[in-house]
Protein backbone atom coordinates (compact mmCIF):
# COMPACT_ATOMS: atom_id res chain seq x y z
CA UNK A 1 0.00 0.00 0.00
CA UNK A 2 1.41 3.78 -0.90
CA UNK A 3 1.88 5.88 2.06
CA UNK A 4 -0.99 8.62 2.52
CA UNK A 5 0.05 11.85 1.60
CA UNK A 6 -0.28 14.83 3.59
CA UNK A 7 -0.15 18.93 2.52
CA UNK A 8 1.12 20.68 5.41
CA UNK A 9 -0.35 24.74 5.27
CA UNK A 10 1.28 27.69 7.51
CA UNK A 11 4.51 26.31 7.20
CA UNK A 12 7.34 27.29 9.00
CA UNK A 13 11.55 26.13 8.99
CA UNK A 14 10.68 24.47 12.46
CA UNK A 15 7.76 22.16 11.02
CA UNK A 16 9.82 21.39 8.60
CA UNK A 17 12.76 20.12 11.20
CA UNK A 18 10.08 18.58 13.05
CA UNK A 19 8.34 16.69 10.57
CA UNK A 20 11.11 15.39 8.89
CA UNK A 21 12.53 13.84 11.76
CA UNK A 22 9.25 12.31 12.92
CA UNK A 23 8.12 10.57 9.72
CA UNK A 24 9.19 6.99 9.24
CA UNK A 25 11.62 5.64 6.27
CA UNK A 26 10.26 5.28 3.21
CA UNK A 27 8.66 2.04 2.65
CA UNK A 28 7.67 1.59 6.73
CA UNK A 29 4.08 1.14 7.12
CA UNK A 30 4.14 4.49 9.14
CA UNK A 31 5.29 6.87 6.62
CA UNK A 32 3.55 9.85 5.47
CA UNK A 33 4.41 11.85 2.07
CA UNK A 34 4.64 15.41 3.41
CA UNK A 35 4.25 18.40 1.18
CA UNK A 36 4.89 21.18 2.68
CA UNK A 37 3.47 24.74 1.56
CA UNK A 38 4.26 28.29 3.07
CA UNK A 39 0.44 29.35 2.54
CA UNK A 40 -2.11 29.11 4.85
CA UNK A 41 -5.33 26.90 3.95
CA UNK A 42 -8.51 28.79 3.07
CA UNK A 43 -11.20 28.14 0.75
CA UNK A 44 -8.87 29.74 -2.07
CA UNK A 45 -5.75 27.68 -1.35
CA UNK A 46 -7.63 24.32 -0.48
CA UNK A 47 -7.37 22.81 -4.14
CA UNK A 48 -3.20 23.33 -3.85
CA UNK A 49 -4.01 19.72 -1.99
CA UNK A 50 -5.54 17.71 -4.68
CA UNK A 51 -4.10 14.38 -4.40
CA UNK A 52 -3.82 14.10 -0.78
CA UNK A 53 -5.20 12.24 1.92
CA UNK A 54 -5.12 15.17 4.17
CA UNK A 55 -4.20 18.65 4.96
CA UNK A 56 -2.12 19.31 7.96
CA UNK A 57 -3.33 22.99 9.62
CA UNK A 58 -2.34 25.18 12.06
CA UNK A 59 -3.82 28.00 14.35
CA UNK A 60 -5.15 31.07 12.34
CA UNK A 61 -5.85 28.39 9.14
CA UNK A 62 -9.36 29.11 8.00
CA UNK A 63 -11.45 26.26 8.20
CA UNK A 64 -14.81 26.48 7.38
CA UNK A 65 -17.59 25.39 5.25
CA UNK A 66 -16.58 26.73 2.07
CA UNK A 67 -12.95 25.56 2.77
CA UNK A 68 -14.44 22.31 4.01
CA UNK A 69 -16.04 22.21 0.34
CA UNK A 70 -13.34 22.73 -1.90
CA UNK A 71 -11.32 20.33 0.28
CA UNK A 72 -13.87 17.96 -0.29
CA UNK A 73 -14.06 19.16 -4.07
CA UNK A 74 -10.19 17.97 -4.07
CA UNK A 75 -10.85 14.55 -2.79
CA UNK A 76 -9.36 15.36 0.82
CA UNK A 77 -10.49 12.91 3.28
CA UNK A 78 -8.60 14.72 6.88
CA UNK A 79 -8.03 17.16 8.23
CA UNK A 80 -5.34 16.91 10.81
CA UNK A 81 -4.68 19.90 13.19
CA UNK A 82 -0.84 20.57 14.57
CA UNK A 83 -2.45 22.23 17.65
CA UNK A 84 -5.04 21.37 20.68
CA UNK A 85 -7.79 23.92 20.01
CA UNK A 86 -10.04 23.75 16.85
CA UNK A 87 -12.20 26.52 17.19
CA UNK A 88 -10.84 27.29 13.55
CA UNK A 89 -12.43 24.29 12.35
CA UNK A 90 -16.29 23.88 10.82
CA UNK A 91 -16.91 20.60 12.87
CA UNK A 92 -19.97 20.04 11.61
CA UNK A 93 -19.72 20.45 7.91
CA UNK A 94 -16.81 18.46 8.22
CA UNK A 95 -18.77 15.16 9.52
CA UNK A 96 -21.83 16.15 6.94
CA UNK A 97 -18.66 15.87 4.21
CA UNK A 98 -17.40 12.88 5.50
CA UNK A 99 -14.29 14.72 6.25
CA UNK A 100 -12.24 13.43 9.51
CA UNK A 101 -10.62 15.87 11.45
CA UNK A 102 -8.17 14.77 14.33
CA UNK A 103 -5.85 16.81 16.41
CA UNK A 104 -3.02 16.82 19.00
CA UNK A 105 -4.81 17.30 22.39
CA UNK A 106 -1.78 17.54 24.40
CA UNK A 107 1.83 17.81 22.62
CA UNK A 108 3.23 19.25 25.72
CA UNK A 109 1.18 21.18 27.94
CA UNK A 110 4.51 22.06 30.07
CA UNK A 111 5.52 24.15 27.04
CA UNK A 112 2.29 26.77 27.51
CA UNK A 113 2.04 26.45 31.25
CA UNK A 114 5.80 27.34 31.97
CA UNK A 115 5.59 30.01 29.15
CA UNK A 116 2.20 31.59 31.18
CA UNK A 117 4.52 31.88 33.99
CA UNK A 118 7.04 33.36 32.07
CA UNK A 119 4.82 36.27 31.01
CA UNK A 120 3.46 36.54 34.77
CA UNK A 121 6.82 37.01 36.32
CA UNK A 122 8.27 38.78 33.70
CA UNK A 123 5.40 41.17 33.34
CA UNK A 124 5.29 41.47 37.28
CA UNK A 125 8.81 42.46 37.37
CA UNK A 126 9.28 44.47 34.24
CA UNK A 127 12.44 41.91 32.95
CA UNK A 128 11.41 43.35 29.26
CA UNK A 129 11.58 46.82 30.42
CA UNK A 130 14.37 46.15 32.88
CA UNK A 131 16.91 44.42 30.44
CA UNK A 132 16.21 47.64 27.59
CA UNK A 133 16.83 49.91 30.11
CA UNK A 134 20.44 48.02 31.06
CA UNK A 135 21.33 47.44 27.10
CA UNK A 136 20.76 51.83 26.93
CA UNK A 137 23.08 52.23 29.37
CA UNK A 138 19.74 53.28 31.92
CA UNK A 139 20.03 51.74 35.22
CA UNK A 140 17.25 53.58 37.00
CA UNK A 141 14.44 51.40 38.76
CA UNK A 142 12.05 53.87 38.35
CA UNK A 143 8.35 52.52 37.87
CA UNK A 144 9.92 48.88 37.83
CA UNK A 145 8.49 48.22 41.35
CA UNK A 146 6.82 44.81 41.33
CA UNK A 147 5.08 42.68 43.91
CA UNK A 148 5.55 39.73 45.63
CA UNK A 149 3.50 36.39 43.79
CA UNK A 150 3.74 34.57 47.13
CA UNK A 151 0.16 35.33 49.03
CA UNK A 152 -1.19 36.52 45.97
CA UNK A 153 -4.60 35.38 44.95
CA UNK A 154 -4.52 33.76 41.69
CA UNK A 155 -7.67 32.13 39.42
CA UNK A 156 -6.63 29.67 36.96
CA UNK A 157 -9.84 29.61 34.52
CA UNK A 158 -9.50 26.11 32.83
CA UNK A 159 -7.54 23.57 34.51
CA UNK A 160 -7.33 20.92 31.78
CA UNK A 161 -3.92 20.08 30.03
CA UNK A 162 -2.26 23.10 31.07
CA UNK A 163 -4.22 24.97 33.32
CA UNK A 164 -3.60 21.67 36.00
CA UNK A 165 0.26 22.70 35.39
CA UNK A 166 -0.20 26.65 35.58
CA UNK A 167 -2.33 26.08 38.73
CA UNK A 168 0.51 23.74 40.12
CA UNK A 169 3.57 26.30 38.84
CA UNK A 170 1.48 28.55 41.32
CA UNK A 171 0.64 27.25 43.88
CA UNK A 172 5.10 26.14 44.21
CA UNK A 173 5.42 29.79 44.21
CA UNK A 174 2.65 30.13 46.95
CA UNK A 175 0.13 31.47 45.47
CA UNK A 176 -3.77 31.19 47.14
CA UNK A 177 -5.07 29.36 44.00
CA UNK A 178 -8.57 29.60 43.15
CA UNK A 179 -9.61 26.93 39.75
CA UNK A 180 -12.73 27.58 38.02
CA UNK A 181 -13.96 24.91 35.45
CA UNK A 182 -16.78 22.17 35.03
CA UNK A 183 -14.83 19.83 36.12
CA UNK A 184 -12.54 19.54 39.14
CA UNK A 185 -9.29 17.89 39.35
CA UNK A 186 -8.69 15.67 42.44
CA UNK A 187 -4.79 16.14 42.43
CA UNK A 188 -5.42 20.07 42.71
CA UNK A 189 -7.78 20.25 45.13
CA UNK A 190 -5.66 17.68 47.72
CA UNK A 191 -3.13 20.73 47.14
CA UNK A 192 -5.94 22.82 48.93
CA UNK A 193 -7.07 24.82 45.28
CA UNK A 194 -10.89 25.41 45.57
CA UNK A 195 -12.93 25.27 43.23
CA UNK A 196 -15.20 28.80 42.38
CA UNK A 197 -17.81 30.23 40.10
CA UNK A 198 -16.51 32.30 37.74
CA UNK A 199 -17.52 35.67 39.25
CA UNK A 200 -16.59 34.61 42.46
CA UNK A 201 -12.58 34.29 41.26
CA UNK A 202 -12.79 37.49 39.31
CA UNK A 203 -13.73 39.08 42.43
CA UNK A 204 -10.85 38.74 44.34
CA UNK A 205 -7.75 37.49 42.32
CA UNK A 206 -5.01 39.42 42.01
CA UNK A 207 -3.72 37.35 39.13
CA UNK A 208 -6.21 35.67 35.92
CA UNK A 209 -5.47 33.45 34.20
CA UNK A 210 -6.95 32.24 31.19
CA UNK A 211 -6.83 28.22 30.08
CA UNK A 212 -9.48 27.63 28.65
CA UNK A 213 -10.54 26.71 25.05
CA UNK A 214 -12.65 28.78 23.21
CA UNK A 215 -15.75 27.55 23.12
CA UNK A 216 -19.28 29.84 21.81
CA UNK A 217 -19.45 29.74 25.89
CA UNK A 218 -15.97 31.04 26.97
CA UNK A 219 -16.21 33.61 23.61
CA UNK A 220 -15.35 37.03 25.62
CA UNK A 221 -15.27 35.83 28.81
CA UNK A 222 -13.51 38.81 30.05
CA UNK A 223 -15.88 41.92 28.92
CA UNK A 224 -17.57 44.91 29.60
CA UNK A 225 -19.89 42.79 32.52
CA UNK A 226 -17.02 41.10 33.58
CA UNK A 227 -14.28 43.52 34.04
CA UNK A 228 -16.19 45.97 36.42
CA UNK A 229 -16.26 42.83 38.73
CA UNK A 230 -12.46 42.25 39.23
CA UNK A 231 -10.41 43.32 41.46
CA UNK A 232 -8.89 47.31 40.64
CA UNK A 233 -5.39 46.78 39.54
CA UNK A 234 -5.77 42.88 38.33
CA UNK A 235 -2.60 40.92 36.19
CA UNK A 236 -4.72 39.30 33.45
CA UNK A 237 -2.81 36.39 31.80
CA UNK A 238 -4.21 35.35 27.89
CA UNK A 239 -2.55 32.18 26.51
CA UNK A 240 -5.76 30.43 25.70
CA UNK A 241 -7.38 31.99 22.86
CA UNK A 242 -7.31 35.76 21.83
CA UNK A 243 -11.28 35.72 22.03
CA UNK A 244 -11.38 34.80 25.06
CA UNK A 245 -11.36 39.00 25.94
CA UNK A 246 -13.36 41.67 24.52
CA UNK A 247 -10.29 43.65 23.56
CA UNK A 248 -11.39 47.13 23.12
CA UNK A 249 -13.49 46.11 26.93
CA UNK A 250 -9.97 45.32 28.28
CA UNK A 251 -8.33 48.47 26.44
CA UNK A 252 -10.79 50.51 28.31
CA UNK A 253 -10.09 48.55 31.56
CA UNK A 254 -6.21 49.27 30.93
CA UNK A 255 -6.99 53.08 30.86
CA UNK A 256 -9.21 53.10 34.05
CA UNK A 257 -6.29 51.22 35.75
CA UNK A 258 -9.55 48.13 36.66
CA UNK A 259 -6.71 46.16 34.53
CA UNK A 260 -3.28 46.72 36.21
CA UNK A 261 -1.46 45.03 33.74
CA UNK A 262 -1.93 42.46 30.84
CA UNK A 263 0.07 39.70 29.12
CA UNK A 264 -1.02 37.93 26.21
CA UNK A 265 0.04 35.18 23.86
CA UNK A 266 -2.89 35.12 21.78
CA UNK A 267 -4.83 38.00 20.19
CA UNK A 268 -8.59 38.19 18.96
CA UNK A 269 -7.46 39.23 15.32
CA UNK A 270 -4.00 37.58 15.33
CA UNK A 271 -4.96 36.00 12.24
CA UNK A 272 -3.84 38.67 10.50
CA UNK A 273 -0.69 39.40 12.19
CA UNK A 274 0.96 36.50 13.58
CA UNK A 275 3.55 34.33 12.53
CA UNK A 276 4.71 36.33 9.74
CA UNK A 277 7.46 39.40 9.65
CA UNK A 278 5.45 42.37 9.72
CA UNK A 279 8.29 44.77 10.28
CA UNK A 280 8.50 47.04 7.57
CA UNK A 281 5.31 47.38 7.42
CA UNK A 282 2.63 50.03 8.47
CA UNK A 283 0.36 48.04 11.14
CA UNK A 284 -3.20 48.65 9.89
CA UNK A 285 -4.63 47.11 13.04
CA UNK A 286 -5.90 50.12 15.42
CA UNK A 287 -6.55 48.12 18.29
CA UNK A 288 -3.50 46.00 18.44
CA UNK A 289 -1.47 49.09 17.68
CA UNK A 290 -3.11 50.76 20.96
CA UNK A 291 -2.25 47.78 22.46
CA UNK A 292 1.68 48.23 21.92
CA UNK A 293 1.60 52.20 23.63
CA UNK A 294 0.07 50.37 27.30
CA UNK A 295 4.27 50.16 29.24
CA UNK A 296 1.65 47.17 31.11
CA UNK A 297 1.20 45.41 28.89
CA UNK A 298 3.63 42.30 27.23
CA UNK A 299 2.61 40.71 24.40
CA UNK A 300 3.80 36.99 22.43
CA UNK A 301 3.24 36.09 19.32
CA UNK A 302 1.52 32.67 19.94
CA UNK A 303 4.75 31.48 20.66
CA UNK A 304 3.73 29.61 24.32
CA UNK A 305 3.51 26.07 22.38
CA UNK A 306 7.23 26.66 20.75
CA UNK A 307 9.40 24.38 22.54
CA UNK A 308 11.35 21.35 20.69
CA UNK A 309 9.53 18.68 22.91
CA UNK A 310 6.56 20.04 21.80
CA UNK A 311 7.31 20.40 17.91
CA UNK A 312 8.49 16.98 18.35
CA UNK A 313 5.39 15.46 20.07
CA UNK A 314 2.97 17.21 18.02
CA UNK A 315 5.13 15.97 14.31
CA UNK A 316 4.80 12.55 15.72
CA UNK A 317 0.98 12.63 16.59
CA UNK A 318 -0.08 14.29 13.65
CA UNK A 319 1.46 11.82 11.80
CA UNK A 320 0.37 8.95 14.02
CA UNK A 321 -3.27 10.69 13.10
CA UNK A 322 -2.59 11.20 9.57
CA UNK A 323 -1.78 7.35 9.05
CA UNK A 324 -4.96 6.04 11.15
CA UNK A 325 -7.25 7.82 9.61
CA UNK A 326 -5.82 7.20 5.69
CA UNK A 327 -5.95 3.39 6.97
CA UNK A 328 -9.60 3.99 7.78
CA UNK A 329 -8.66 3.25 11.51
CA UNK A 330 -10.28 4.53 14.54
CA UNK A 331 -8.14 7.58 15.81
CA UNK A 332 -8.19 8.62 19.64
CA UNK A 333 -7.63 12.15 18.61
CA UNK A 334 -10.57 12.69 16.41
CA UNK A 335 -12.56 15.95 17.10
CA UNK A 336 -16.31 15.21 17.13
CA UNK A 337 -19.35 17.62 16.23
CA UNK A 338 -21.35 18.57 19.70
CA UNK A 339 -24.27 16.10 20.12
P1 LIG B 1 -8.00 20.88 27.85
O1 LIG B 1 -9.13 20.51 26.99
O2 LIG B 1 -7.11 19.83 28.43
O3 LIG B 1 -8.54 21.76 29.09
C1 LIG B 1 -9.46 22.79 28.96
C2 LIG B 1 -10.20 22.90 30.28
O4 LIG B 1 -11.06 24.04 30.19
C3 LIG B 1 -11.08 21.68 30.55
O5 LIG B 1 -10.80 21.18 31.84
C4 LIG B 1 -12.49 22.24 30.46
O6 LIG B 1 -13.41 21.60 31.35
C5 LIG B 1 -12.25 23.69 30.85
N1 LIG B 1 -13.33 24.58 30.48
C6 LIG B 1 -14.18 24.50 29.44
N2 LIG B 1 -15.08 25.51 29.49
C7 LIG B 1 -14.76 26.24 30.59
C8 LIG B 1 -15.31 27.41 31.16
N3 LIG B 1 -16.37 28.04 30.64
N4 LIG B 1 -14.74 27.90 32.29
C9 LIG B 1 -13.67 27.26 32.83
N5 LIG B 1 -13.12 26.15 32.34
C10 LIG B 1 -13.65 25.66 31.22
O7 LIG B 1 -7.16 21.93 27.02
P2 LIG B 1 -5.64 22.37 27.26
O8 LIG B 1 -4.72 21.45 26.56
O9 LIG B 1 -5.43 22.64 28.71
O10 LIG B 1 -5.61 23.74 26.43
C11 LIG B 1 -6.45 24.83 26.79
C12 LIG B 1 -6.46 25.83 25.65
O11 LIG B 1 -5.17 26.42 25.55
C13 LIG B 1 -6.69 25.20 24.27
O12 LIG B 1 -8.07 25.05 23.99
C14 LIG B 1 -6.06 26.20 23.34
O13 LIG B 1 -7.04 27.13 22.94
C15 LIG B 1 -5.02 26.90 24.23
N6 LIG B 1 -3.66 26.61 23.79
C16 LIG B 1 -2.84 27.65 23.51
C17 LIG B 1 -1.54 27.42 23.09
C18 LIG B 1 -0.58 28.54 22.80
O14 LIG B 1 0.47 28.31 22.17
N7 LIG B 1 -0.85 29.75 23.25
C19 LIG B 1 -1.09 26.10 22.92
C20 LIG B 1 -1.96 25.05 23.22
C21 LIG B 1 -3.24 25.32 23.65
Amino acid sequence: MSSPRLTLFSTKAYDIDAFDTATAPVGDPGHVDVVYLETGLDSTTAALARGSDAVCVFVNDFVDAATLDALDEAGVGAVALRCAGFNNVDVERAHALGIRVVRVPAYSPNAVAEHTLALMLTLNRQIHRAHNRVRDGNFSLQGLVGFDMAGKRAAVVGTGHIGRIVARLLWHLRCDVVAVDPFEDEHLVDLGVRYVELHEALADADIVTLNCPLLESTHHLIDDETLPIMKPGVMLVNTGRGALIDTDAVIDALKSGRVGSLALDVYEEEGDLFFEDRSEQVLHDDTFARLLTFPNVLITAHQAFLTREALDAIATTTLRNVVSVAAGEPCDNEVHPPN
